[in-house]
């Protein structure tokens, strides 16, 4: 693809085996899935540095398993816990804050960095790794919502390289090597649909955090589950997607596809469908990405097609779920409103897990925040952080005057 976000990885020399890695975000979902990958495959990695947030307890227990000579946490409190937990005969450099994580991201010696921390925190450590030239595996896609415009740039200037992580844009990476995209006609995200899939409004009126958390088919993080049943996780991919591949959003459909089976589809002007299937269960993609272009065993069922009988598709329910038409209206609109979507949905999502606003005040509070913005520069890292945290606070204040709230 002319398009792509970096240099096409099959045209860029990649890092000779083992890899040196560092995985930012060590302690969610895709850190577990991850380290799965890496613990069966040792003689494939070095793990050089493991970040968490807010788990020292977590941390130091992977931290002991792997030994990787740099930590990184989210401030000195975390750092005083995972310190606590730690034998005589292992101490890490340890690094402190958001800094630290782009250092750890950027350091000499590190190959690949797994950047799987949850949300805009993401931003600015993926962008230190495509600054720096690395090979990066891209799970945290709030990192393109914000800035996918300025990684571009500095992976075309650095060199650096993006395998998606994410299952879609894996799934859709698959479908589109070998084309140069003049062939392209279009890019079908698949989706599960989430644990709401066809109920009405009404039902959702009065949801609960724990219903909206009970996932059908993926084991994720809290902020990814709720958005996957809000649609808003298809929104950020829609986006992810545009970025990743260079795309206007009217080139990127949604089918909902409630098995989790096909992960994505790319259709060329032939009438010629490649789509990706596996499993639900995020080892495939991220082994895919962290020993790309080699092909490595993972501990997932095979794929029974005969037992699981059926696939089957539908489209996604506008009325229900209007967190997709956001998502697609905000890109549309330009550069800052998907910095405004994602950080209202931030604020939006963690107030329905702490019980302070009911389900459906998540795209309620989007909305209102897409609609008060006003188009304004975002062409540095430094304005987008501005907006998300401007925005961060309006939609808190927004949250409190609610007269929902409670
Ligand atoms: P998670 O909540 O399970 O884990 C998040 C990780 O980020 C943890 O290690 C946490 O300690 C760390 N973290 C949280 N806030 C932080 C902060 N402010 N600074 C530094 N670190 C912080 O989330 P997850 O499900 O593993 O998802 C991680 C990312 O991967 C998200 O962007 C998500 O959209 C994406 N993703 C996840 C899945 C999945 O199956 N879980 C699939 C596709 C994409
Ligand atoms: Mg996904």
């Amino acid at each position: 693809m002319k398009t792509y976000i970096s240099p096409w990885p099959e045209t860029t020399a990649l890092p000779a085996f083992p890899r040196s890695i560092c995985i930012l975000g060590a302690t969610g979902s895709i850190g577990d899935s991850a380290l799965k990958v890496i613990k069966k495959h040792p003689d494939k990695f070095r793990v050089t540095s493991l970040s968490g947030g807010r788990n020292a307890k977590k941390l130091a227990q992977l931290c002991l398993m792997f030994r990787p000579p740099y930590v990184g946490v989210l401030d000195e409190q975390v750092q005083a816990a995972f310190t606590a937990c730690l034998p005589d005969d292992y101490r890490p450099n340890i690094l402190v804050g958001p800094e630290g994580y782009a250092t750890l991201a950027s350091m000499d010696g590190v190959d690949i960095v797994l950047s799987a921390i949850v949300g805009a925190a993401g931003f600015m450590p993926t962008l230190a790794a495509a600054r720096a030239g690395k090979m990066i595996g891209l799970a945290n896609k709030e990192s393109l919502v914000l800035g996918g415009h300025i990684i571009r740039k500095a992976c075309q200037e650095s060199g650096a390289t993006i395998l998606p992580v994410d299952s879609e844009h894996n799934a859709l990476f698959q479908g589109l090597a070998g084309h140069e995209g003049d062939d392209l006609q279009r890019l079908i995200l698949t989706a599960s649909g989430g644990p709401f899939r066809g109920k009405p409004v009404e039902f959702l009126k009065t949801v609960t955090r724990d219903q909206a958390l009970a996932h059908p088919n993926w084991d994720m993080g809290a902020k990814i589950s709720i958005d996957s049943s809000t649609l808003m996780n298809k929104g950020l991919e829609i986006i992810e997607a545009c970025h990743l591949y260079g795309l206007p959003v009217e080139l990127v459909d949604v089918v909902v596809h409630p098995q989790s089976i096909i992960h994505s589809l790319v259709e060329y002007v032939d009438g010629s469908h490649i789509a990706h299937l596996g499993n639900p269960d995020m080892q495939i993609p991220i082994a895919h990405s962290l020993c790309y272009p080699c092909r490595v065993e993972v501990d997932v069922p095979q794929l029974n097609l005969a037992q699981i009988g059926s696939l089957t598709f539908e489209a996604p329910d506008p009325e229900a779920f209007p967190c997709l038409r956001l998502a697609k209206e905000a890109f549309s609109a330009g550069q800052s409103y998907p910095i405004v979507l994602n950080a209202a949905n931030e604020v939006a999502v963690k107030a329905f897990l702490d019980e302070r606003i009911h389900y459906l005040d998540i795209a309620a509070t989007i909305e209102t925040a897409l609609t008060r913005h006003t188009h304004v520069d975002v062409s540095s890292p430094e304005a987008v952080l501005t907006l998300d945290r401007i925005t961060r606070e309006e939609a808190a204040a927004q949250i409190r005057q609610s007269p929902c709230n409670g």
